[in-house]
């Protein structure tokens, strides 16, 4: 059955994987002559594209169905993704839900919807992961920002202790390369100028003896293509001569996002992580000489059973004396189903969050210090939207979020060379020097 007449809305949970591919769930249901509509408003089909990560996670998504269903009580509700695997016979005791599809069939949710009418049983759709490549036949295009995210892997092999997706999204498998360019190329005609990297441990990427450089080479000879963001990618993954070629190459992004999780031995032996300390600061100090200017971020949890005073002091200190400049910061909570469930130890929930508050100030101090080294200095931004206080806003190569002043001419999508003046809260401040462009049309953005 067409989508002709019926309206579709969706609601992403989760990481930046999960974005992507809902950005290609929409892009089925558009095709199909379905009308798009924001979440929230009526619709007749509604996908919520599902995250396990967390005991809370699971909730936020029951939440979710909840408050859909009393908005909109006639909606045919399809949870798909990450808690449609792990949780399908919870979600099924939820009435009103229609639809699971759990990780295999996801982005072929339109295939199993023959025609939206309330069911008074969901329908559960659990195919068996694969491991082999795998291609996906899905233009892609509809990506809310200038950045767009391009899926070229999924699942894990490695087993760290507090985490559910090796069960969620199965073994690692890659995007056919072949597959990836197309989607790239198709992107580049689109008018996007940057790709961001998407998968769950995309360092491992490998098809038919093409490693994750030779990708990552290949993708920087598109034309059109003007950067590739690698961002989150697992320490033990990154060979040297990824370094070096970011070192040379002026299409790959100055800017990585290496989860160190823990400062301390004892938690990374815990947390089963491939990696110790030391090894982790090396690498990154190894990074920082080879790659001028790179931009290192990390993931650190805090609160893991086992973590004690001591340990989590050691994680404030690789944030604080090593070549990192941001953390994102995550409270450990519980995941059923994981290794780390056997810890009898618990660190209390006061406790938790102020080793959170301590680790988010350092790393907004080590922000602010690192963008100040760059007042003065000329950088080239990809404009975005207009934020609250009414500048362009951006990103440099390297990351650095950018509010222009005086840039009322630029439109979004355009790559501009600025100089550096501030920093205020979260943005440095820049003028534009130069426009960077040969001119190109803009996106619209929807
Ligand atoms: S590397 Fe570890 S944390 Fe990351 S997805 Fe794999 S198992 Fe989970």
């Amino acid at each position: 059955m067409s989508g002709h007449g019926l309206s579709a809305s969706f609601y992403t949970l989760g990481c930046r994987l999960n974005q992507a591919e809902t950005a290609l769930v929409r892009d089925t249901f558009r095709n199909d002559g379905y009308e798009l509509v924001r979440f929230g408003e009526k619709s007749d089909v509604c996908i919520i594209n599902s995250c396990t990560v967390t005991d809370n996670a699971d909730v936020r998504c029951r939440k979710l169905v909840r408050q859909v269903l009393r908005n909109n009580p006639d909606t045919y509700i399809a949870v798909i993704g990450c808690y449609a695997q792990t949780g399908a016979e919870e979600l099924s005791k939820i009435d009103g839900i229609d639809l699971i599809v759990g990780t295999q069939d996801k982005l072929n949710v339109l295939n199993f919807i023959d025609e939206p009418v309330k069911r008074a049983e969901p329908r559960i759709v659990m195919s068996k992961m694969t491991r082999a490549p795998f291609t996906i036949d899905i233009a892609g295009a509809d990506i809310p920002t200038t950045r767009a995210n391009i899926k070229i892997q999924d699942g894990c092999n490695f087993m760290c202790s507090f985490c559910i997706i090796p069960f969620a999204r199965g073994r690692a498998r890659s995007r056919a390369l072949p597959d990836i360019m197309r989607e790239a190329m198709a992107l580049a005609d689109n008018g996007f100028r940057e790709l961001i990297l998407t998968g769950v441990n995309i360092g491992t990427y490998e098809f038919e003896g093409k490693t994750f450089l030779d990708l990552v080479q290949s993708l920087t000879e598109i034309p059109g293509i003007e950067r590739v963001r690698i961002t989150s990618i697992e320490p033990t993954t990154i060979p040297v001569e990824l370094l070096d070629f970011m070192a040379e190459s002026d299409v790959l992004c100055s800017h990585l996002h290496i989860p160190l999780q823990s400062g301390s031995d004892k938690v990374l032996r815990d947390m089963k992580r491939l990696y110790n300390r030391r090894e982790f600061i090396e690498f990154i100090e190894l990074a920082a000489e080879r790659v001028p200017d790179i931009l290192i971020g990390t993931d650190i949890i805090v609160g893991f059973p086992t973590e004690s005073e001591q340990d989590f002091l050691d994680s404030c200190d690789v944030l604080e004396n090593s070549p990192l400049t941001y953390a994102h910061v995550f409270t450990y909570s519980e995941r059923t189903g994981t290794a780390a469930q056997k810890f009898a130890e618990r660190v209390p929930p006061q406790v938790k969050k102020e080793r959170s508050r301590i680790l988010h100030r350092i790393s907004e101090q080590q922000k602010t210090a690192w963008y100040q080294r760059f007042v003065g200095r000329t950088v080239r931004v990809l404009t975005e939207d207009v934020n609250r206080e009414g500048l362009r806003t951006g990103f440099s190569d390297n990351y650095i979020r950018v509010a222009l002043r005086d840039a009322e001419q630029l439109s979004s999508n355009e790559l501009v060379h600025v100089r550096i003046t501030g920093v205020q809260g979260e943005y440095a401040l820049a003028d534009v020097v130069s426009s960077a462009d040969h001119q190109r049309e803009s996106i619209t953005i929807s």
